[in-house]
C-alpha cells in the first residue's frame, strides 16, 4: 500500500483539482453511481473531541474507503496544532486490500471549500458582489479564497463570535485585493452570498437577516445538535445539500425537520443541479440554502486523486503490508 503524508498534500492538491473532484463525484451520487455510509460521529468524552467514520464506495471511479478522525477543539490553544485532524484510508474494491493511507487535513480543508464554491457556482447569483463569512477558524480562510474565485465579488465582510479572529478573514481579502468590513449579524442583509463555517450548536444567522436572492452556504454544522441558523431561513429558502440523509440527521436541516417546519423531500441534492435534472436557482430573489454536511465520497474523491500524483511524481510512500 501506500503512504501520501500530510506534509506532501500541500504540494500535490490545488484548489481547482479539489473542485472538480468534489463536482464530479456530487454529480455522480445523485444519478446513482456513488454512494456514502452511515456516518459514525460521536463525543468521545476525552478532550472534548467529536471522533468518527466518513465512507462510501464510487462504482464510476472504482473508489472505496473512509476517512477516520475529527474536531479536537483544544489542540490549537494546548498543542499548537490546528483542531480537525483525519486520515483517509482508501481500498482496493476488487480485493478488499488496504491501498492507500493519506494525511486527510488539508485535503479536508480543501475538499469542504470546494463543496461549498460547487454550490456557488450552481447556486449563487451571477452578479454577487458582496460576500460575507460568519466563522473566522481554520476552515473559513479555505472557504472564502475558495469561494471568491466563483464569481467577481467586490467586498468581504465577517461575523465572528470571538472577534479577534476577524483578521484571519481580512488577509485572504487582502490577498485577492478586496476590502473587509466587520459588521453585526443584521449587516449581513448587504450580502449577496454568505459562508457559515463555525463549531456552533445555536442558531446564529437569523431568517430577517438574510436578504432576497441571496445563497447561503452553512458548512459548519456536521453533527447531531450543532447549528448555525434559524430553522426559519430554511422555511424561506430553497434548500439543496450534499446528501439528504446525512442533512436531515446530522446537517443543518436537522432542526428545520425535526420541528417539521420542512419535510425531508424539500431537501434536494445539489448533485441533481450539477446534472441538470433539478432547476436549482429560478428568480433573483429565490433565497438558496446549501447545507453541505461533508460526505465521506468527498474525502475518497481529493484522496485518490492525490495518490495518483504522488505515485506519478514519486512522492508516495511504498509498504508492504
Ligand atoms: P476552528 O476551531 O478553527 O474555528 C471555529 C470557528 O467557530 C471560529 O470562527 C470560532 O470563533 C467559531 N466558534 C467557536 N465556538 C462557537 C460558538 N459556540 N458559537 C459560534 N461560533 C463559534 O474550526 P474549523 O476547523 O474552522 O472548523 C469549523 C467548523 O467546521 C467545525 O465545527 C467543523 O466540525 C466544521 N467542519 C465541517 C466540514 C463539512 O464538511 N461540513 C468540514 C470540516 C469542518
Amino acid at each position: 500500500m501506500y503512504i501520501v503524508p500530510e506534509r506532501e498534500i500541500a504540494g500535490l492538491m490545488t484548489r481547482e483539482a479539489a473542485f472538480s473532484a468534489v463536482e464530479q463525484v456530487f454529480a455522480a451520487m445523485a444519478s446513482g453511481d456513488a454512494y456514502n455510509f452511515p456516518v459514525i460521529r460521536e463525543a468521545i468524552g476525552h478532550e472534548d473531541a467529536l471522533y468518527g467514520f466518513k465512507g462510501g464506495f464510487d462504482q464510476a471511479g472504482l473508489t472505496l474507503g473512509l476517512k477516520a478522525g475529527g474536531y479536537w477543539p483544544n489542540n490549537l490553544e494546548k498543542r499548537g496544532i490546528i483542531n480537525h485532524q483525519s486520515t483517509v484510508f482508501l481500498f482496493d474494491p476488487d480485493t478488499g486490500k488496504a491501498k492507500a493511507m493519506v494525511g486527510g487535513n488539508l485535503l479536508t480543508a480543501l475538499r469542504t471549500a470546494a463543496a461549498s464554491s460547487v454550490s456557488i457556482k450552481h447556486l449563487a447569483r451571477e452578479d454577487a458582489k458582496v460576500i460575507g463569512m460568519i466563522g473566522a477558524g481554520h476552515q473559513a480562510t479555505f472557504q472564502l479564497r475558495a469561494a471568491l474565485e466563483q464569481r467577481s465579488f467586490e467586498k468581504v465582510i465577517g461575523w465572528n463570535l470571538h472577534p479577534e479572529m476577524l483578521p484571519n478573514l481580512a488577509k485572504v481579502a487582502a490577498e485577492a485585493g478586496l476590502p473587509f468590513e466587520a459588521v453585526e449579524l443584521d449587516g449581513m442583509t448587504e450580502a449577496d452570498m454568505i459562508i457559515s463555517i463555525t463549531s456552533s450548536f445555536d442558531a446564529i444567522l437569523g431568517a430577517g437577516q438574510v436578504s432576497p436572492g441571496t445563497h447561503v452556504a452553512c458548512m459548519g454544522t456536521d453533527t447531531k445538535g450543532k447549528q448555525e441558523v434559524d430553522p426559519q431561513l430554511l422555511v424561506k429558502a430553497d434548500v439543496f445539500t450534499d446528501e439528504v440523509a446525512q442533512s436531515i440527521t446530522i446537517g443543518e436541516a436537522q432542526h428545520a425537520v425535526g420541528q417539521g417546519l420542512i419535510q425531508e423531500s424539500d431537501v434536494a441534492q445539489i448533485g441533481a443541479v450539477i446534472n441538470g435534472t433539478h432547476q436549482g436557482r429560478t428568480s433573483d430573489d429565490q433565497i438558496t440554502l446549501f447545507d453541505g454536511t461533508g460526505v465521506g465520497l468527498q474525502d475518497l474523491a481529493v484522496a485518490a486523486s492525490v495518490v495518483d500524483l504522488a505515485i506519478e511524481k514519486g512522492i508516495a510512500i511504498e509498504v508492504d503490508f
